[in-house]
């Protein structure tokens, strides 16, 4: 989901719970400040293990459940561990579950972000199970690499003044408002391994200790040469090089400060139907009948809107927050008068239509969950934009696209392609589809997005 530009990635980030707020008084800040704290240590972390190459520019924050698991590259639940992140930023729907009970370690995450973002192992952990294992100078408190095993003691994390550790995130969070919890100013490791301070493992040592997962999982490179390495990363290239000493000095500069935004806690969809010439007849009244029963099937207080295009798009219907059941009478009439006055003619401008798309969805502000249902039935033959080429700014602005292909002459290979790059999913239609089908595909694709 997430991406980077400039070495600067954009990370979205879905909270499971409701933020704590600041206090009434307005003297202790709240957790969305917190975040910007922990989020501006684990860029400052990753800028230094990857020698100012990397950092994170913006972090996108869906609070309070809202939006889809889909919808982002870490997942904050409450609690502690229970599993570890074995997805990567170039998988569709991969990303990182991270307890809130670890938000007073930035360390932690800026590990769990070299196996997301680079796909590296665990140098701490073997295939048995076992947490002993080692890579860089055969000590278990060795400094030098982030997927090593190192002291809790050694991180870079908040700690009270008082001495001690926190009972609880509740403990951490009274007093990290109180004043009385302190970040520490820099921490170990800090560091990515590279050829020169990495151990393979050794054939003829049995239960040789170097036989940790990344060894095992990355042909025994190191993680530096992991990193370098873009060719299972599909068109998500760093292009990267090692560093050619070992224990690289750190960079000279700090990084930009991360950004942080928080998004609108909404689910936002809107559709964008194919009513170019081809569509005339039993495949027009299909597509209205499905969209028909979207906006009656679309719940408050998500948000919806509706665009159709021919040789240029329109917008029918205005981005829009679905009324509160009751009061929902009108809203939903609108939505269905949008529907029958489409009317089939003209050619396929699926670009323009996806910009247009992008242009409504966007408008209202960046929400939690957006996504484009791009219904086609024909191949790109009009408009001013190649729809590969809205892809990457759909890429940025976090709106993912549900293509829908109908008919015989549906172009499967570009809706796709648009559906893969943004995270979202394709269905291709081959036929007729009765009443019946389409109100369950439906019914489950709106299950699909609010997650
Ligand atoms: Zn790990
Ligand atoms: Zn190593």
């Amino acid at each position: 989901m997430g991406f980077v530009f400039n070495g600067r990635f954009t990370l979205r980030v879905r909270l499971r719970y409701a933020p704590f707020l600041p206090t009434a008084s307005g003297t202790a800040d709240g957790e969305i400040d917190l975040l910007k704290q922990f989020f501006q240590a684990v860029s400052e972390i990753l800028h230094d293990a990857t020698d100012g190459a990397h950092s994170i520019g913006t972090v996108l924050i869906a609070p309070g459940d809202s939006g889809s698991p889909l919808d982002s590259d870490i997942q904050i639940f409450p609690g502690a561990w229970t599993h570890a992140t074995e997805e990567n930023i170039w998988t569709s729907g991969g990303r990182i579950e991270y307890p809130r009970d670890e938000l007073r370690i930035p360390t932690m995450l800026a590990h769990e972000l070299g196996h997301y973002l680079y796909g590296l192992f665990d140098e701490n952990v073997g295939s048995d199970g076992s947490v002993s294992y080692i890579c860089v100078n055969d000590t278990l408190n060795c400094v030098a690499c982030l997927m090593e095993y190192y002291d809790d003691a050694k991180k870079r994390q908040w700690k009270p003044t008082g001495g001690g550790g926190f009972r609880n995130f509740n403990d951490f969070k009274s007093q990290w408002q109180n004043g009385t919890a302190v970040l520490t100013p820099t921490g170990e490791p800090s560091e990515f391994c590279d050829d020169t301070n990495h151990t393979a493992r050794d054939p003829t040592i049995s239960g040789d200790p170097h036989a940790h997962d990344q060894n095992v999982e990355n042909a025994d490179k190191s993680c530096w040469s992991t990193i370098a390495d873009d060719s299972d990363r599909g068109a998500f290239e760093y292009k990267l090089t090692a560093p050619a000493q070992a224990l690289a000095a750190s960079p000279a500069s700090a990084p930009a400060p991360t950004d942080l935004v928080v998004l609108l806690p909404t689910q936002r969809t809107v559709l964008v139907l194919d009513r170019s010439a081809s569509m005339t007849g039993a495949k027009l009244d299909q597509l209205k009948d499905g969209a028909a029963l979207w906006t009656q099937v679309v719940e408050s207080p998500e948000e919806f809107g509706i665009v159709s295009y021919a040789s240029t798009p329109h917008v029918d219907l205005l981005v829009s927050e679905v009324p509160v059941s009751g009061s929902d009478a009108a809203w939903r009439a609108a939505g269905l008068a949008a529907v029958n006055s489409l009317a089939a003619g003209g050619s396929t401008a699926i670009g323009d239509a996806l910009v247009t798309g992008l242009s409504e969805i966007t408008a209202g502000g960046s929400a939690a969950g957006q996504v484009l249902v791009l219904v086609s039935d024909g191949k790109q033959n009009a408009g001013t934009v190649d729809a590969l080429d809205v892809v990457p700014q759909l890429m940025a602005a976090g709106v993912r696209v549900f293509a829908l292909g109908v008919g015989g002459d549906q172009d499967a290979e570009l809706l796709a392609a648009i559906a893969d790059s943004t995270d979202g999913l394709f269905l291709g239609i081959p036929g007729d589809l009765s009443h019946e089908m389409m109100e369950e595909m439906i019914t489950d694709l709106v299950i699909a997005l609010a997650g």
